[in-house]
């Protein structure tokens, strides 16, 4: 394949910046990819597992003459990477993000942004619990969907160059707005992460069951759920506090709903649960249907 980019810049090497660097390679999207991240021990890491052609010790060697800079940071602290590199981005650069909100980050990245240069946000759909520079691989964006999300006057020309990378990199794109990106990934995401992170709180309040019952006979709904609650806590409290309405109208039905199934096992209506999951059920194999997990028994894991 063509290169899309001459040299793309990574700021931040943990599993999203790793997982583009070994797509990157694998398809040849760009003769060089530089990166940088905060520690010295990540950036000793990535030297020592070949990752990225150079590791930076600055942002600014990193991005100098980059024509794609990718910020591959928690949504927290994307205002202040993009401060900081600002006075290196090159003449027509192209900044692209992969953070998991959208209208924070753009409400964030924008202002800073030279009048040289342009930004194109997007969001792969793929991930995994696991964080760091070791974490990542090529195949992550196989067959995920990532959404871009274009500012008004960002030329389409741009916008199509990430597109590019993203397909190069496996994934299936499609445009949205940010606002419309946030509550859905509010429904899909978001809101299941909380749930999750709040019921394995709830089994570890359990005390009595926690150290042995709880591993010992962990079946399939809650082990699914203390994966979920693995994922890291920097990028969780990230998204939270920056899709927050989004998030809180998400919740506010879940209660309701909740409340409304609470209401059918007290009162005994069995034809309620079995309509409610029949739906529900629909879902899950319109999911699989669209290629988006495999239908294998227990998510297709060896027993355990
Ligand atoms: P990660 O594995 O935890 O890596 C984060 C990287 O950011 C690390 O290299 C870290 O450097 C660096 N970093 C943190 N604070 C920094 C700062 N102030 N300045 C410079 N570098 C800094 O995270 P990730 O999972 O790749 O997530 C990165 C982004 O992708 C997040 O915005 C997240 O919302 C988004 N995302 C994540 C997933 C997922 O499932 N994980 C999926 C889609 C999108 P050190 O190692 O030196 O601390």
């Amino acid at each position: 394949m063509e290169p899309v980019f001459n040299r793309v810049a990574m700021i931040g090497l943990g599993l999203i910046a790793s997982s583009m660097f070994w797509g990157i390679r694998r398809a040849g999207l760009a003769n060089e990819v530089t990166g940088y991240a905060r520690s010295d021990e990540t950036r000793d890491t990535a030297r020592r597992i070949g990752l990225c052609d150079r590791v930076c010790d600055t942002m600014q060697e990193a991005v100098t003459n980059a024509d794609l800079v990718v910020l591959a940071v928690p949504v927290g602290v994307m205002e202040q990477v993009m401060q900081d590199i600002a006075p290196y981005l090159a003449e027509g650069a192209i900044v692209t993000d992969v953070g998991s909100v959208k209208r924070h980050v753009i409400s964030a990245v924008q202002p800073h942004l030279p009048s040289h240069a342009h930004f194109v946000p997007a969001h792969p759909l793929a991930g995994t619990e696991h964080s760091g520079p070791e974490s990542g691989f090529a195949e992550l964006f196989d067959h995920r969907w990532c959404l871009l999300v274009p500012l008004e006057d960002t030329p389409a020309k741009q916008v199509a160059r990430v597109r590019a990378l993203w397909e190069g990199l496996g994934s299936y794109v499609d445009e949205m707005d940010a606002d419309h990106h946030d509550l859905v990934l509010a429904v899909t995401s978001h809101a299941p992460h909380l749930i999750a992170y709040t019921m394995v709180g709830v089994a570890d309040d359990l005390r009595r069951v926690t150290d042995s019952e709880v591993i010992k006979y962990s079946a399939a709904g809650f082990r699914d759920f203390t994966r979920i609650a693995a994922s890291d806590p920097t990028m969780w409290r990230d998204v939270f506090l920056t899709n927050k309405d989004a998030t809180l109208e998400i919740l506010g039905r879940f209660t309701e709903e909740l409340f409304a199934l609470q209401r059918a096992i007290r009162t005994g209506d069995g034809d309620m649960l079995h309509a409610y999951f029949t739906r529900t059920r629909a879902i899950r194999r319109g999911i699989i249907e669209a290629g988006q997990d495999t239908d294998a028994p227990n998510f297709g894991r060896e027993r355990s």
